[in-house]
């Protein structure tokens, strides 16, 4: 076993469940965005590792046990997984701040306890998964079986990584996949850890490897024909070229893509309770949430005191070290990122949008920081409306009407998430079903780790979470039968 007490260099790559050897001298630097200093190295796998590491994958699956156990002996080794990782959920939301800068407080919660839960609900949803089952067909009784999707290549981003593996890995593995990760360049420490807690839950030879890298690796995983399934999240764009890719081999492939969620404040919504609720909903991880309601929608009657109210919570935001409890926001993952969200605050001004809080300029001489800001008197046309921001900036756009309300919510390329804050939660659900979005909030927009995820539009294609997330994983065979089949064992 890898010995490393605290997780923040790798000399080896996690291969077919054993630590070996890069075959590149290549490395790859982990970077504190609060300190722009170093505090990690990991290596940067070549081609021949993800040959070797996606060559066990197939052996593991084509010839190993792990997909002809029993779907309860699978999960047996995956509880012993969750025992581990429940020991370590204070470093591991430590070491996430440490590598991407989420504030202390939302690595605790929404990072690393957030992880822990989603590999117990997955457990809970496969303990009454219809792994075989019987039903009527015109020809007599069928025979229905779901049976692993065979070797899965799993491609994540920075912004919540172990919430990210977690509804990949865990349903895959309880499914009887084996896996590749492939974890983002920026936060690969996280993801070797995991390795290490892996090779102690003492899975099979094989099921699980994790290749560290960036684009390219991911990309050699996709174009791999030994590769079955690709299970990725990150940017639409990436994941129109990954779907494109998968649709040459007939690979099956799921998506979870961007965002750009509209936040309806209709004019019975108590405003101290919603500006509250923004404050997380918009803001939540830096801004670095692909589910942030960004674009908030306001009627003219009341936009001036939702203005004020959100400036006001917005100035007051604690904007700094995320390592300290009382940090609010802290910095953007990486330099390109803090230049990214800069460059959408100047493009806000240029298209004639009003900045009410923040600006371009950094509020620290060191760290990947960024002001919280406030537009407002955008239009739907505008970058900084139409585009996904990924940092603390938060644009207000006014409504006519409940219709041009709902027209707005809908007029993007994007359909991952949205809101509705009124008084009338029989009518939050009514502006619900009228909003073109895989999930959608009243009075709230928190991520329910326990139903269905997932994008409409330009925000995806598949479901994580629920049996719906399980379902990904598993391919459906139909048995007919000339003669009686045997009954079930029970
Ligand atoms: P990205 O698409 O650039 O990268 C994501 C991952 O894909 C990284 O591991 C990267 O190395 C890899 N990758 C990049 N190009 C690849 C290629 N051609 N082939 C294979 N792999 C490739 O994403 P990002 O900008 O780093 O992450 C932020 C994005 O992720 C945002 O758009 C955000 O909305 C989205 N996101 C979506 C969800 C969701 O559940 N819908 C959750 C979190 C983040």
């Amino acid at each position: 076993m890898a010995e490393n007490p605290d997780h923040r260099s790798y000399d080896e790559l996690f291969i077919g469940g054993r630590w070996r050897k890069p075959s590149s001298p290549e490395r790859l630097t982990v970077i504190s965005p609060h300190s722009e200093e170093p505090i990690g190295h990991v290596p940067t796998a070549g081609p021949e590792d993800v040959e070797a590491a996606v060559g066990a994958a197939r052996t593991a699956f084509d010839h190993g046990p792990w997909p002809r156990m029993e779907p309860q002996e699978r999960m047996r080794k995956i509880e012993g997984l969750a025992a581990i990782y429940g020991r370590n959920l204070d470093a591991m939301a430590d070491l996430i701040t440490a590598e991407m800068g989420s504030p202390r407080s939302f690595s605790r919660l929404g990072q690393a306890a957030g992880a822990a839960s989603m590999i117990h609900l997955a457990l809970a949803v496969a303990r009454d998964f219809p792994w075989v089952e019987r039903r009527q067909g015109v020809l007599g009784e069928a025979h229905l079986r779901r049976a692993p999707v065979g070797v899965v290549g799993a491609i994540v981003p920075w912004n919540v990584p172990q919430c990210l593996i977690m509804p990949k890995l865990i349903p895959a593995l309880i499914a009887g996949c084996t896996v590749v990760l492939k974890p983002a360049p920026e936060t690969p420490l996280d993801a070797l850890w995991l390795a290490e807690m892996i090779e102690q839950a003492d899975l099979p030879e094989g099921v699980v490897s994790v290749v560290t890298g960036g684009p390219d690796v991911g990309e050699a995983l996709v174009r791999h024909p030994a590769v079955d399934k690709i299970a990725f999240t990150g940017s639409s764009a990436t994941g129109r070229r990954i779907a494109a890719l998968c649709g040459e081999q007939l690979k099956r492939v799921s998506l979870e893509l961007g965002g750009k969620s509209a936040a309806i404040i209709l004019d019975d919504a108590d405003l101290d309770k919603t500006v509250a609720g923004l404050k997380t909903a918009g803001l939540m991880n830096n801004g670095q949430a692909c589910v942030a309601q960004t674009r908030i929608l306001v009627s003219e009657r009341r936009h001036d005191e939702v203005v004020d109210a959100l400036a006001d919570m917005m100035s007051a935001l604690h904007v700094g070290d995320p390592s300290d409890e009382k940090t609010d926001i802290g910095p953007l993952v990486a330099q390109r990122q803090q230049r990214r969200v800069q460059d959408y605050i100047r493009s806000g001004l240029q298209d004639g949008a009003r900045l009410v809080v923040g600006g371009d300029d950094p509020p620290a001489d060191r760290g990947w920081y960024v002001r919280p800001t406030l537009f407002t008197g955008a239009t739907n046309d505008m970058r900084i409306a139409r585009e996904e921001i990924f940092g603390p900036v938060l644009t207000v756009l006014t409504y006519r009407d409940e219709d041009d309300a709902v027209r707005i919510a809908n007029d993007s390329d994007y359909g991952l998430a949205g809101s509705v804050w009124t008084a009338d939660t029989a009518h939050g659900l009514d502006i619900a079903g009228r909003v073109r979005t895989g999930t959608y909030g009243i009075n709230m927009y928190m991520l329910d780790i326990s139903t269905p995820f997932g994008g409409f539009k330009n925000s995806g294609i598949g479901r994580e979470f629920g049996p719906e997330g399980l379902d990904e994983y598993v391919e459906l065979q139909s048995v007919a039968c000339n003669g009686k089949l045997p009954p079930l064992p029970s």
